[in-house]
């Protein structure tokens, strides 16, 4: 039932929110104190115009100052949180950076006052940098510096992925108004601004430049040749067959050749067009996509080339039976791309927002060709058939193809990679002998001392190493990020700027579904490995948990869940607040800031891990969201993989007793969603001493003893 309220508030969840920016007219005003005039929102791209009186001739129009622009507006880039982190930029004609303001941002750990001032102070270095500046954004403890041509910033502690997209945010949004609006004519500054901007992005922006036959070849560009005898099929059986054909014309001579691509698809078109071309369909792909269709017509071939007519737009596009109206683009420029037939001509087509067109999915796209027949010309009277033209560039090709061109050493999440090299490797290495250990789970729980040992040992490497040195966490704000980027229609890719959780999130995915949630709760995550050695230490002391009569235990662990659903649910009533409640986990203070922190979040810290004492990892089987949504997930896990005999339950209880974790019934069957893979009762299991059938064995003589079918 609470696994099924999980899903349903995921779907509901993920439906499509968009994201705006918060600032009207007055408000940047107010922000910029009166120190300008601001025009009106411009029409082509969301920013506003700010104008300087001259105080010397004060009745005189004031002059153009610059630009003030939200980053959302532009380029909205997902932090930590997986929503946009939204900064007013002020840029001046010259393309300098007068002004930059953090509006608003959703990032969890600098919700506090303090954290949002350490995010503005990071933002507030870009002030007096302009678009000539390659920006390079160092680690918090780096200490910055500038010249004329590039600038090194300070980062943000335990901020890296958010100072991240405040660096992408500012650059990629400064670039497009300045190619949509500042007079900076010369290509190299536009070109050196984008580069600079697409650098910054995920793959699906990348830009190689490739020749014409290159975009042919790989199918960003599709040619559709309609031959002459599939014109004369087409009209055979119309009211104006083509029986004027010259007679040196060969019928699989091409009558048409069009040549299509979507052009909001960087490789194609910053290939096809020029810098001006370009800055056109950038100021619209956010919103609406844009094709080009060339159009090579023999026609004139033919006699009588007054006998063919054509619309001044003669495409439709129609996906899902539905039909897509197009905006004929006023953009009379040839193509720039090296190789092009000059000879064509280039319709550039855009999909109006009210029809938009999907371009990960199949379309038709056709062009009219009319025929006048009848032996009075003047009556006008015409037939008209449609052509199907071909495109290739959507789904899994497009996907590839990107995948191809992709310069993945100038992405910056590869980029932060590469800098976590050694802590990537020591996390996949402990990861492995994880694994062995799991899959050789007999021969690790073989001797309980050493399981004991071993266990211990990879709780102090995942709290150490995992936890407090590579800051690899999971927590329900992952989960919370990527259902907010999705449902603002995002992608999940800002989360590999963190190579650590991404990794854990790729083993805890693979796991789930064989072992269940007790691989990472039970090995891999931090807090959780803390309570287990603090209780070890109590133990040592003399201080034991208690364990809670049976119907109680069941009813607290679904505390948990409804803490979930509540997170889940205020993410679609009450977002404001989601962010908030998602304090109910006590790891950043305990292991983001090393307890340093705020006293209520040390206050809620202390406590979670005072409950560990008092009933063994209490706040993971009660409280914690982050192993509610794990154990949702354990529904698709279907492997018993913990051995039982026939004797397990009735009468055996010596399993049941021993699990700290009370995920044993009385039946002796195991509840794998609250089951931590400690491999206690695996090694009872083989304990001649321990294990009651084998104890009964051993006293009776017999050699075999009846095992559970899995
Ligand atoms: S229940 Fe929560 S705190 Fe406990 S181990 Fe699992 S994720 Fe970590
Ligand atoms: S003792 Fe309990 S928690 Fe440990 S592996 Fe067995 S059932 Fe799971």
């Amino acid at each position: 039932m609470l696994n099924a309220l999980f899903l349903s508030a995921l779907l509901l969840l993920t439906s499509a929110q968009s994201v705006a920016g918060l600032l009207n007219k007055t408000d940047i005003e107010n922000l910029l104190e009166g120190r300008y005039l601001v025009g009106d929102i411009q029409t082509d791209i969301p920013a506003y115009p700010l104008f300087l009186k001259n105080p010397a001739a004060p009745s005189a129009k004031p002059e153009l100052a610059g630009y003030a622009f939200e980053t959302i507006d532009l380029e909205p880039v997902r932090g930590y949180s997986g929503k946009p982190v939204d900064l007013l930029v002020m840029m001046d004609t010259s393309g300098v950076y007068r002004d930059v303001r953090l509006i608003d941002h959703k990032e969890p750990f600098f919700l506090n006052k303090p954290g949002t001032i350490r995010l503005m102070d990071f933002a507030s270095q870009y002030i007096e940098l302009s678009l000539q500046h390659t920006v390079e954004v160092l680690y918090w403890n780096e200490a910055g510096s500038r010249d004329a041509h590039s600038a090194e910033l300070t980062g943000v502690h335990h901020g890296t992925v958010t100072a991240k997209a405040i660096n992408r945010s500012i650059l990629s949004s400064a670039a497009m108004v300045a190619m949509a609006k500042l007079n900076i004519s010369a290509d190299s500054l536009a070109a050196k601004t984008m580069a600079n901007a697409t650098q910054r992005r995920t793959h699906s922006e990348s830009y190689t430049p490739l020749q014409w036959d290159a975009l042919l070849d790989n199918h960003l560009v599709s040619a559709t040749h309609v031959s002459i005898q599939q014109l004369r099929d087409t009209y055979a059986t119309s009211h104006a067959p083509v029986n004027d054909l010259q007679t040196q014309l060969k019928d699989a001579q091409d009558a048409l050749v069009f040549h299509t691509a979507l052009l909001a698809d960087p490789l194609a078109g910053r290939n096809l067009l020029d810098a001006e071309g370009w800055r056109y369909i950038t100021n619209k792909r956010r919103t609406q996509q844009a094709l080009m269709v060339t159009l090579n017509d023999h026609l004139d071939l033919l006699n009588k080339r007054d006998k063919w007519l054509t619309d001044p737009q003669p495409f439709t596009v129609s996906q899902n039976g539905k039909e897509i109206k197009l905006q004929l683009i006023d953009y009379e420029k040839g193509l720039s791309v090296p190789g092009y037939p000059k000879t064509t001509h280039a319709y550039f087509l855009l999909a109006e927002k009210a029809t938009p067109l999907d371009p990960s999915q199949p379309f038709e796209l056709n062009f009219h060709l009319k025929r006048r027949y009848g032996s009075n010309i003047v009556l006008n009277k015409t037939e008209e058939k449609q052509f199907a033209v071909e495109h290739h560039f959507h789904g899994w090709r497009a996907a590839l193809t990107d995948l191809r061109f992709t310069n993945w050493l100038e992405l910056d999440w590869v980029k932060l990679w590469l800098d976590r090299q050694i802590e990537i490797g020591v996390l996949l290495i402990g990861l492995v002998l994880l694994t062995t250990g799991l899959v050789m789970q007999k021969r690790t729980s073989a001797n309980a001392n050493t399981l004991r040992l071993v266990r211990t040992a990879y709780l102090c490497f995942t709290l150490g190493f995992i936890g407090w040195y590579a800051q690899g966490q999971l927590t329900v704000i992952n989960i919370t990020s990527a259902i907010a980027s999705v449902s603002s229609g995002g992608g999940l890719d800002f989360l590999l700027n963190d190579p650590i959780s991404s990794i854990l999130w790729l083993f805890v995915f693979g796991t789930l579904l064989v072992w269940g949630r007790g691989t990472f709760c039970g090995w891999l995550c931090p807090f959780g490995a803390l309570q287990e050695l603090i209780s070890m230490l109590a133990n040592r002391v003399g201080l034991h948990q208690k364990r809670l009569k049976q119907s109680l235990d069941k009813q607290l662990k679904r505390v948990k869940y409804v803490l979930l659903l509540g997170i889940l649910g205020s993410l679609y009533l009450a977002p404001a607040y989601s962010d908030y409640l998602t304090k109910v986990e006590p790891f950043e203070t305990a292991i983001t800031y090393y307890f340093v922190h705020d006293w209520p979040y040390v206050a809620w810290a202390a406590a979670c891990l005072l409950l560990g004492l008092a009933v063994y990892r209490g706040y993971c089987r009660y409280l914690c969201p982050l192993g509610a949504a794990l154990a949702a997930v354990n529904v698709l896990q279907r492997w018993s993989w913990i051995p039982r005999r026939e004797a397990c339950g009735t009468p055996c209880q010596t399993c049941r007793h021993r699990c700290e974790y009370q995920a044993i019934e009385p039946t002796g069957k195991i509840d794998y969603a609250e089951c931590f893979q400690c491999l206690d009762c695996v090694s009872i299991y083989q304990d001649e001493e321990k294990c009651f059938p084998l104890i009964q064995m051993r006293k009776s003589g017999d050699r075999f003893v009846p095992v559970k079918p899995a």
